[in-house]
């Protein structure tokens, strides 16, 4: 009777087992096809919901159908507790953050995937498998996968920390050759600390906990301390370098459990955050070491050029200058996402369009404050994505726009990043507007942009500003323009 029992639990635990793993590929491929989907902005929105269901299908069979040694989940209280909490606080939070303040929240929930990372391998460094360190003492994969995990997770976190702080404007930049020295020695320390870890053959894993807590402190540190000298125009690339660290940081975390899901789950975030931060790098100039020990950029420019004087330009000579163009090409930028004038500037857009203009918009990867800003933006307005166009091609054809149309963008259109080789941005490419044959530039006052710089081109003789918020700027040129 007893083997019969055991018999029908076996069947039962192989059973539950079999559908987890049909509902791990299921919401891995729901990963899988989410992601591809959140390529193209129509598509996005239906691809994020995709990508959310497989992550909910996936807990729900987890909770359930996971057996460990034969037994079920315990702990079923502090679980659903600790869900309702996580699921309430960040509802609330999604839904109040205003679009301006998305790349905060985005840095913010990165590194809590990386204080989750990182937290695992806390938890498991005391579980190692016995039989493991009985072979091969801690030079096993289950220990290097833990102080991956908690090296990379707790980097993730301490600096997904201060990009959170620095996009709120909360931290200054520090920069100092001495900080790329110490980054050098912590990244050296951490090496070293893993290699002394794993040398320590069968060690009682107790007297070792001390330095793993050790290890964890210098990787916070290091996550701080790259962060922190990285300003002006490189945040974006850092941004997505601790984006693909989270990724690589749970992925970790599927190893050590044996977990499909979430190792396909940290494989995707890391990879796509790998491929975007070389996109990054590649549009930005700069090199990938260059981040990693935190040195990013040039110091910061105490030089300021020449500047002529502000030249304004009045409602109705815009109106006229846009309606009579033949070739308008508007370059968004953060202020445009601040003044949430995306809706006006296609109606304007509309407008000058059914008068034959042809009006196009030049999108620099870094404008705004996340990656892909501007086009999710511009979606929103149900811009079409074919106006859209990369800079790079954009200044190819600058010299024979009639007029560049600047909404709300600064640093992404700054000369500095060419020709002073003093500047932060330095070596960053641009939107030429300065080729164009006029320029309009539409901003509040003469506020500098997120790398705190000033910009020569507003003081160009081809440069006209137009003074305002640019929501209300635009409102009331398409009045004018419907005047005429
Ligand atoms: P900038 O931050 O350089 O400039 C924005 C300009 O918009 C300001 O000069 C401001 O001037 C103006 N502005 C603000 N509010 C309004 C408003 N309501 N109406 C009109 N104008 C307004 O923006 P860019 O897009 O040119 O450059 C983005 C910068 O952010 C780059 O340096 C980039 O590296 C950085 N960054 C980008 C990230 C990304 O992933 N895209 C992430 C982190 C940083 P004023 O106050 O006078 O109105």
């Amino acid at each position: 009777m007893d083997k019969v029992i055991e018999f029908s639990k076996n069947m039962q635990f192989t059973y539950c087992d079999s559908i987890l793993e049909i509902i791990y590929l299921v919401a891995s491929i729901l990963f899988i096809l989410g992601l591809k989907m959140l390529s193209h902005p129509e598509t996005a929105k239906r691809g994020n919901l995709l990508a959310a269901g497989g992550m909910l299908i996936a807990i729900i069979g987890t909770l359930f159908l996971h057996r460990h040694n034969g037994h079920r989940m315990g702990n079923y209280m502090y679980i659903f507790i600790a869900i309702a909490l996580g699921t309430a606080v960040g509802w609330i939070i999604a839904r109040r953050v205003k679009m301006t303040k998305m790349p905060e929240l985005v840095s913010f929930f990165n590194g809590m995937g990386g204080a989750a990372a990182a937290l695992i391998s806390l938890m498991e460094f005391p579980h190692i498998d016995k039989e493991l360190i009985a072979q091969h003492g801690l030079l096993n994969w289950q220990a290097l996968v833990i102080f991956l995990g908690l090296v990379i997770g707790s980097i993730s976190f301490a600096g997904s920390m201060i990009a959170y702080g620095k996009l709120d404007g909360k931290i200054k930049d520090i920069r100092s050759k001495l900080l790329r020295v110490i980054n050098i020695i912590l990244l050296i320390s951490i090496a070293v600390f893993i290699a002394f870890l794993m040398t320590r053959g069968q060690a009682d894993l107790k007297t070792l906990s001390p330095f793993v807590y050790l290890l964890l402190i210098v990787s916070l540190i290091y996550g701080v301390l790259f962060v922190l000298p990285i300003g002006g125009a490189d945040m974006p690339v850092v941004i997505s370098l601790l984006n693909s660290f989270t990724g690589v940081a749970a992925a970790m975390g599927g190893f050590l459990y044996n977990n499909l899901v979430m190792l396909t789950g940290g494989i995707l975030v890391g990879s796509a955050g790998t491929i975007l931060t070389i996109l990054m790098c590649k549009a930005m100039n700069r090199s990938l070491f260059n981040v990693i020990v935190g040195a990013f950029g040039a110091t910061a420019s105490t030089h300021e050029s020449e500047q002529g004087s502000i030249k304004e330009i009045s409602i109705s000579d815009i109106a006229v200058l846009l309606s009579y163009s033949q070739k308008i090409m508007i370059v968004p930028g953060y202020g445009l996402a601040v003044a949430q004038a995306q809706h006006l500037t296609y109606e304007l857009d509309k407008l000058l369009s059914e008068k034959g203009v042809d009006v196009k918009y030049a999108i620099h990867p870094v404008a705004g404050r996340m990656p892909g800003h501007m086009n999710v933006l511009l979606a929103e307005a149900d811009v079409p994505y074919e106006k859209l166009i990369e800079s790079d091609e954009a200044n190819t054809d600058m010299q024979n726009v009639d007029v560049a149309v600047i909404v709300g963008a600064n640093d992404v259109v700054n000369p500095a990043a060419e020709n002073d080789p003093s500047s932060p941005i330095y070596g960053m490419p641009i939107v030429q507007a300065l080729k164009a044959k006029n320029i309009i530039v539409m901003k509040r006052g003469m506020g500098k942009g997120y790398a705190a710089i000033e910009n020569n081109l507003f003081y160009d003789d081809k440069t006209r500003m137009l003074f305002g918020n640019a929501k209300d700027s635009i409102q009331t040129i398409i009045s004018e323009i419907k005047s005429i």
